[in-house]
């Protein structure tokens, strides 16, 4: 079908670049540059920019970034850390692998993310631990030492309320910014605009080909305003080492290729206009299913600047509808089928189907439409009527509205 409409682009932009991406690979193959070196701390300096934000350090992956954040940030083994259960299952994996547990708190119906009213409810429901004064994970008695808010789709979780929390319960706040490259939350208390990565001690960008910002490979990012947690990282992405052969923790092969920064760094330089791109994509998409109670369209609140990694909607029978855009040569996704907490690899932490009941709603009703910065009005004019036209024939009406 020629005419199908893909859920992503990811030729498109790599060769309108093609002629500097190729340079940028001649220019490391002739000089053997391929870890460390200038393009990875050039790509450093202008990311950490980007994000209002003092230290970027490039490391191998999302995953990575939101490990080595947690371990430099102070996370030790046999604590407890929250998250939603609403994400990439990266986001509860990294926990773990810090030696953490993760336990998920139920997110918010309007945008999808960590809810602070949700976070303090729970917390205010766990006994103190008279040692150190945090509380205790009901689950596992182990102490809460922090929170992990997601920022799902690109839109920024409420991080006003979630630092008031964290501070009131002592939790250290880390972002998992890997679907929010350049997203922005107006703070009331600060009375500014603030960028996704720069608000926490400590965020993690992915730089998995398919987001926003993207790698012609693997990569990801620590960002922090703290030079000491990003001296940190940088020893942990190098096998524990201060200088070479020197090693002062046991750390991780976790670098981030010098090759895959200088890609990154050309492709930088068009991320704000890509993101723009996106919005304007997005709003089109809200005009098309305004007004229309069956589908649900992201909310558009005016203190957040999303960057739509992805457009997502609500709809009743899901599957069907996804079928049917399916057949009719529309691709989309499905972000997330099930829920980390009913994750088999999670099965031991001991959750029921009913635990998190929104956020169960959430993977049986969430469709990810096409979103690309290129996507098309006439591309998104058939999404948005195949998509009304597949709703219309498998369910007159959604289950609940919002
Ligand atoms: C992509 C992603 C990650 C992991 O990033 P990788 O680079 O694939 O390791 C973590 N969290 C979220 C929310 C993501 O979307």
């Amino acid at each position: 079908m020629n005419d199908a409409i893909p859920f992503l682009d990811l030729i498109g932009p790599h060769l309108e670049l093609e002629a500097e991406l190729t340079e940028a690979f001649r220019t490391a193959l002739h000089g053997a540059m391929f870890i460390g070196g200038g393009a990875l701390t050039s790509f450093e300096k202008n990311f950490a920019a980007f994000h209002d934000v003092a230290e970027c350090a490039g490391v191998a992956s999302g995953t990575d970034a939101l490990l080595f954040a947690l371990l430099a940030g102070g996370v030790q083994p046999g604590q407890t850390v929250l998250t939603t259960a609403n994400t990439f299952i990266a986001t509860a994996e990294a926990i773990s692998q810090a030696g953490a547990t993760p336990e998920f708190v139920e997110v918010e119906e309007q945008t999808y993310n960590l809810c602070p009213v949700k976070l303090r409810a729970y917390l205010e429901s766990c006994p103190r631990d008279p040692q150190t004064g945090l509380r205790l994970s009901r689950r596992t008695q182990t102490p809460i030492a922090a929170v992990l808010p997601v920022h799902l789709y690109g839109q920024m979780a409420d991080m006003d309320a979630i630092e008031e929390v964290a501070h009131e319960f002592g939790l250290l706040v880390f972002e998992d910014a890997c679907q929010a490259h350049g997203a922005e939350y107006f703070s009331k208390r600060e009375k500014r605009w603030r960028k996704a990565g720069s608000i926490g001690l400590a965020a993690a960008f992915s730089f998995y080909p398919g987001k926003n910002l993207g790698a012609c490979g693997e990569g990801g990012a620590v960002t922090t305003n703290d030079p000491a947690l990003a001296a940190q990282v940088r020893m942990l992405r190098d096998h524990g080492q201060s200088q070479r052969y020197y090693h002062d923790v046991i750390g991780f092969n976790g670098r981030l290729d010098a090759i895959q920064a200088a890609f990154l760094d050309i492709k930088l330089k068009h991320l704000a206009e890509w993101n723009h791109l996106r919005r304007a994509a997005a709003a089109r998409y809200d005009e098309g299913f305004k007004g229309l109670s069956e589908v649900i369209a992201p909310l558009k609140a005016p203190d957040r600047t999303p960057v739509y990694h992805l457009y997502v909607v609500r709809v009743a029978e899901r599957d069907q509808v996804q079928a049917r855009l399916t057949a009719a040569g529309i691709g989309t996704g499905i972000h997330y089928p099930v829920p980390v907490h009913l994750q088999k690899a999670y099965s031991s932490l001991g959750y029921r189907a009913g635990d998190l009941p929104l956020t169960e709603r959430l993977a049986r009703e969430v469709l990810s439409l096409p979103m690309f910065p290129k996507i098309s009005g006439v591309q998104q004019n058939k999404v948005v009527e195949e998509t009304l036209r597949a709703v219309r024939q498998v369910s007159p009406r959604l289950s609940s509205a919002r």
